[in-house]
């Protein structure tokens, strides 16, 4: 079995990068046929998605823009404590097709906020088009139109996904090691 050791944890092999690379392109077949005749905005959400963009829009033959954004959380005074922003959007999705692009659906609760903000640009569409998904750890109902793998509810790193901000810089998708 290959493991390898990010920071003080153990990993071992879990999606190869043939197998993730055989279904981004099948996802990447799905959105051309569907998206025909449109030209989607892609927003890939950062940081974790950045590998699985660049594969993805390599295999997307449309015209077709990406932008990069961010969820960024900071302590606010309001009653939940919590505030949520999305950063770095720069593009003005009013009546555009809207694709987001991002690296793994948990509870999905990061994606329902991601939405929510998004909605108020008045969009024509949005998709959403996620490399993994734990459907174990669901919460909210998200309506995902892509994915390209659904896995347990354990602990992944590699190929863009980090622990502890390291890990992202591995071709295959390592499952931690209990
Ligand atoms: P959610 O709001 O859906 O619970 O969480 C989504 C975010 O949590 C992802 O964008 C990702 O940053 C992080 N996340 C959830 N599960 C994992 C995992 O197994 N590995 C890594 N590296 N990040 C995860």
């Amino acid at each position: 079995m290959q493991t390898i050791n990010v920071k003080d944890k153990s990993f071992s092999l879990f999606i190869p990068e043939k197998e993730i690379l055989k279904e981004v392109k099948r996802i990447a077949t799905q959105i051309n046929r569907d998206y025909a005749g449109k030209e989607p905005v892609f927003l890939a959400v950062l940081n974790g998605s950045f590998v699985f963009a660049a594969d993805l829009m390599k295999e997307v033959n449309l015209p077709c823009e990406i932008s990069f954004v961010k969820m960024a959380s900071y302590q606010g005074v309001n009653t939940t404590g919590q505030i949520r922003e999305v950063i770095g959007l720069n593009v003005d999705l009013t009546d555009r097709p809207v694709i987001v692009v991002e690296d793994i659906v948990d509870t999905g609760l990061t994606m329902a906020h991601m939405l929510e903000v998004l909605k108020k640009q008045n969009p024509a569409s949005i998709d959403i088009c996620t490399l993994l998904l734990k459907p174990g750890k669901l919460q909210v109902d998200l309506n995902i139109r892509y994915c390209c793998l659904e896995i347990p509810n354990d602990f992944i790193v590699g190929y863009g996904l980090d622990y502890d901000g390291y890990g992202r810089n591995t071709r295959d998708i390592y499952t931690l090691v209990k």
